[in-house]
């Protein structure tokens, strides 16, 4: 086991891989252990296969993908818009937290477009709780989780801001070529240009900074408040 984890929890395979895959990618590279884990394949979301088919090719797609980012990935196996936040899944999310034992969570912004997101959002805090508790669910508890973070998604923006932005050109095209391997940023799914999106956003978020391409991330309110012994440094 490394000593550096991460878990990037998405609703539907795909959300974290296109928002925050380069990233990832790059973290895999400087030799952190990175697990992603969508709590939905999301079969719901082509226009001419059957949700059960696309859902299996979602599930081939996700794996390919994560081969080619260096990660690892866990599935839970709800259907996309019906995501609950119940006891189970909290438990379920809960179990991964504990078999990860990641440092940092990466997970959706509060409020979205989407039901599941939210949902994820709220499932992401909860598991965390609860994986740190002792006396609920199994396995041992994981209070080792520093730092969560919120991937910028163009479906979850109200109130995002960008807080901590991670300089990611050199990812920029391994994370192209391994999100190909889903068909919905390949272009054949969804009128959302998502590869023009996130590439036009890492080009946004990389000049805020004075780097070339970056990909940004929300942290908790709480999580801004910095301490210094003088305001002039
Ligand atoms: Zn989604």
């Amino acid at each position: 086991m490394s000593e550096r984890r991460i878990l990037a929890i998405g609703a539907h395979a795909g959300d974290m891989e296109i928002t925050c895959g380069a990233v990832l990618i790059k973290e895999a590279h400087l030799g952190s252990e990175v697990h992603l884990l969508h709590l939905s394949r999301g079969g719901r979301g082509h226009p001419k296969v059957p949700p059960e088919e696309y859902g299996r090719q979602k599930e081939e797609e996700a794996r390919a993908c994560a081969r080619m980012m260096g990660a690892q990935v866990h599935f839970l196996d709800y259907f996309d818009g019906e995501v609950p936040n119940s006891r189970e899944v909290r438990l379920e999310v809960a179990r991964v937290i504990r078999e990860v034992r990641p440092q940092v969570a990466i997970g959706h912004w509060q409020a979205s477009l989407h039901p599941d997101h939210v949902v994820a959002h709220q499932l992401t805090d909860i598991g965390i709780l609860w994986a740190a508790l002792e006396g609920i669910g199994e396995g041992a508890p994981w209070r080792g989780v520093r730092r969560t973070l919120f991937a910028e998604n163009w479906e979850d923006p109200g109130g995002f801001h960008p807080y901590l932005y991670v300089e990611a050109a050199e990812f920029r095209q391994a994370w192209r070529e391994a999100v190909h391997a889903y068909e919905l940023f390949r272009g054949g799914v969804s009128s959302f240009d998502y590869l023009g999106y996130y590439e036009g956003l890492g080009q946004v978020r990389g000049a805020q900074v004075g780097v070339g391409w970056a990909e940004a991330f929300g942290v908790p309110p709480w999580a801004e408040r910095q301490l210094v012994t003088s305001v002039i440094g």
